[in-house]
């Protein structure tokens, strides 16, 4: 029995399977068995109100949990699917509650990964797979990423090397007239518009949100990180790394550049990989400097404020 196999019969039988896919790791469960989506929330510690992207491995397999397409969903479908695109429309019956964290809409995608489309054809499921890390932290690329941090509250591991575009999918809501980016990610804005036309951008923000990508504190590394806004002189404290993408000024004890030849592509492969590093260095400070604000690089920046919000008290 090959790996895969092994792991289909444990979504089959209601177990969790962590699996690469194009964005970043997934941790995966029979999205139509709500005890085995019930076990992602509890491995993660995920909050109940934070709902997850299914996964698919073509439009057929989507078409049963939904209504309909949109016509303009069907064009960025046939345009980028399978690939690092979530689209969200009203939810068929079939989905069970606690996917969606109760919403009347449903996240789904099919992804742009040999392994994950094998598993979700030969398991027969759709699967329901958050990023495979505790809720909050930064996200995993590699297969070594997961079984350190999650490594006993999952079945398995599928190992398919590092992820290719290394930041979540792009996530599309159709729900209202117009769609609407609710969060960037590894596919651009401007792809997308260059087929529908305008979207509308989500700026709204908050402790309670519709959608976690929009909580205000998240992919955060364990050591402070604070964003350095453009243009100004970083001042080191103590012991200090530098995560950008290119090369910082002199006095940093460990340097992560994303791209040196400025590639945001490159540097969003890059992304969460660095800043895990940096974060097993014992620094007393992480600055970083926001990437230029187009393309991957919205997505880059979306994370990097995340990671560097720090609540009121
Ligand atoms: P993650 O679990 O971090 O990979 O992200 C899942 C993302 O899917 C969240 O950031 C949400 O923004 C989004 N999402 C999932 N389900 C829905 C939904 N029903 N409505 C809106 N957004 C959703
Ligand atoms: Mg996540």
């Amino acid at each position: 029995m090959s790996d895969i196999q092994k792991a289909a019969g444990i979504i089959q039988e209601g177990g969790l399977v962590a699996f690469p896919t194009e964005t970043v790791y997934g941790l995966g469960a029979d999205a139509l068995n709500p005890y085995a989506v019930a076990a992602i929330f509890e491995a993660k510690n995920r909050p109940t109100f934070d709902p997850l992207i299914v996964h698919v491995a073509d439009i057929r397999q989507a078409e049963i949990l939904v209504h309909r397409f949109p016509e303009k969903a069907l064009k960025l479908i046939e345009k980028f699917w399978p690939g690092p695109l979530t689209i969200v429309l009203p939810k068929s019956s079939l989905v069970p509650d606690i996917v969606t964290s109760s919403l009347p809409n449903v996240a789904i995608r099919v992804p742009n990964h040999p392994m994950a489309l094998e598993l979700i054809r030969e398991s027969g499921r759709p699967i329901a797979a958050p990023s495979a890390n505790p809720f909050g932290q930064v996200s995993p690329t590699t297969a070594e990423h997961v079984r350190k941090s999650l490594g006993n509250k999952v079945n398995m591991v599928l190992d398919g090397g590092p992820c290719q575009v290394g930041v979540e999918s792009t996530i599309i809501s159709f729900v209202e007239k117009e769609p609407v980016l609710l969060r960037p990610g590894g596919l651009s804005l401007e792809e997308i518009e260059f087929i529908i036309g305008k979207v509308l951008v989500f700026k709204g923000s908050s402790d309670k949100p519709m959608a976690p990508g929009q909580l205000l504190q998240h992919y955060s590394p364990r050591t402070p990180l604070r964003l350095i806004p453009t243009g100004e002189i970083p001042a080191t404290q103590g012991k200090s790394g530098w995560l950008g993408l290119q090369n910082p000024p002199s006095g940093f004890a460990v340097v992560e550049v994303l791209s040196q030849k400025g590639d945001l592509k490159e540097a969003a492969a890059n992304f969460f990989a660095a800043m895990r590093r940096l974060d097993e260095k014992n620094l007393d400070l992480i600055l970083a400097q926001p990437v230029p604000d187009q393309g991957l690089g919205r997505a880059i920046n979306d994370r990097l404020y995340r990671a560097s919000y720090k609540p009121q008290k």
